[in-house]
């Protein structure tokens, strides 16, 4: 196995490092819903990418189903309370 043959310096060290860094990301505002977002990546908010539905959100509609269901369950039991 490969071992070094001596120990990196504290200079040495830190200088390697002063290459870590975060990039800024380009963000940008969304052509279809004007939310923010990452320039040249799909919308989180609506799910396109230029003029192109590529995420299709089911969530919202699952969501929408419980809540009728709620509903409708709540109406039934006014319903069997009032008699
Ligand atoms: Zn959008």
């Amino acid at each position: 196995m490969a071992v070094p043959k001596s120990k990196t310096s504290k200079s040495k060290r830190d200088k390697r490092r002063t290459h870590y860094r975060l990039s800024i990301l380009n963000i940008t505002e969304c052509p279809r819903c004007h939310s923010k977002k990452i320039s040249h990546r799909v919308c989180e908010n609506c799910g396109y990418y230029a003029e192109n539905e590529i995420i299709v959100f089911e969530r919202k509609d699952k969501k929408k189903e419980k809540v009728e269901k709620r509903e409708a369950d709540q109406k039934k039991r006014r319903n069997e309370g009032g008699k």
